[in-house]
């Protein structure tokens, strides 16, 4: 087989922006064969990312998020079925890159670990449709991995319509169109799956919603609400997690109801426990979820951070009761003020919500490549990485 190999590669001076230090492409490389194609980007750190393709005409997009690319590097010129790659900054300090090609395929993307000589990247596949996809299948992960399940939980509904701007926005309305956002969003990820527990103008009580999280097996559980103060100057996100008395008042509960409780994620179970033998387990169950929702919650407000105002720049704790989950990471997310005419416009805006909704999909997305839970393609895609 002819196989045309073109190596371009760029270094960049690092630099470090001032919320922290992003990603940066140290290199992107590109080589070829007939009916396929792999871009290799060289990061100095892991980095989250997106990637899609676009038609008429075909394109492969990848989106890295807090990711540099200084000005003066050339990116790999046109080879066989890659015709161009470029490079532009998004809103937000994200990085695009796009690459025009042929090859109509289902792209896909791995973050690898460093290994040997080589250091963190993302290899891009490609493949033409008609070709067996021989260059992925060693990054792909094996079939049958499960997807992770994100319940997302609009708050409010119904007779309840949660707070209201001073233009009349209604908080249970805005928070299901960003939930639905969120949802489409999510499902467009691969490895990802999304639940609402609400999906219309209706009401559920606290205690329901988490039931049906349960009985959908979420992996995560992401309530979205907006939030509202006399203060009409006060605007921003603000993200919350499970505090410890909210856990402890909770355990009490369980520990009262556990002959009917269900289960605790993991298969263990209360109700065939004494007393001492249950609280512990408990015990141990709501502080790793605590930690575990509180890491979570940590990168959606770093995801936030570039694309939308944050009213406070740490993860909140408190005894929201639709957080009580003893084993499903949870967090609380009032995504604006919408007693703040900019942030309750915001609110309004269909574009706003896309980047609210995007930000989030990030942020959950990097907890579960650092935390994938067993079984999932998130799973699958770290053994890969460090086994590369
Ligand atoms: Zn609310």
């Amino acid at each position: 087989m002819r196989v045309v190999l073109a190596t371009v590669v760029f270094l960049l001076a690092a630099s470090v922006a001032a919320h922290g230090a992003p990603s940066v492409v140290e290199a992107v490389r590109a080589s070829s064969e007939a009916g396929s194609a792999r871009v290799v980007i060289d990061l100095s750190a892991p980095a989250t990312y997106k990637l899609f393709a676009l038609d008429n005409p075909r394109r492969v997009v990848l989106d890295l998020a807090d990711t540099v690319l200084t000005g003066t590097a050339q990116l790999p010129r046109a080879q066989g079925p890659v015709l161009a790659v470029r490079s532009g900054v998004q809103p937000g300090g994200t990085l695009r890159l796009v690459i025009e090609t042929t090859l109509d395929d289902e792209p896909r993307a791995t973050l690898v670990a460093p290994s040997g000589k080589e250091g963190h990247r993302i290899i891009i596949d490609l493949a033409s449709a008609d070709t067996p996809r021989t260059v992925a299948a060693k990054h792909a992960p094996r079939s049958g991995a499960r997807d992770v399940v994100i319940a997302i939980d609009a708050g409010h509904g119904g007779k309840d319509p949660g707070a209201i701007g001073h233009g009349g926005t209604q908080e249970k309305r805005v928070v299901l169109e960003i939930a639905r956002e969120l949802a489409d969003r999510i499902g467009r990820e691969p490895g990802m799956r999304a639940v609402l527990i609400r999906d219309g103008d209706y009401y559920i009580a606290h205690r329901e919603r988490i039931r049906r999280a349960r009985a959908a097996k979420a992996d995560m559980f992401l309530s979205i609400h907006a939030d509202a103060l006399r203060d009409r100057d006060v605007a921003g996100a603000s993200v919350y997690v499970l505090s410890e008395r909210g856990a402890t008042d909770e355990a009490a509960r369980w520990l009262a109801e556990r002959e009917n409780a269900a289960d605790l994620r993991g298969g263990v179970s209360l109700s065939d426990k004494d007393d001492m033998l249950a609280t512990v387990l408990l015990d141990l169950s709501q502080s790793a979820n605590i930690s575990a929702s509180m890491q979570a919650a940590e990168r959606v407000l770093d995801s936030f951070d570039k694309v939308v105002p944050v009213r406070k720049p740490r993860v909140q704790q408190a005894g929201f009761l639709v957080l009580k989950s003893p084993d499903i990471p949870s967090m609380l997310i009032e995504t604006a003020y919408i007693t703040n005419a900019a942030d309750e416009r915001r609110l309004r805006s269909d574009a706003q919500r896309g980047k609210l909704a995007g930000a989030i999909v990030a942020g959950v997305q990097s907890y579960f490549t650092r935390n994938p839970p067993e079984g999932t393609r998130f799973a699958e895609l770290r053994r890969l990485a460090s086994s590369d």
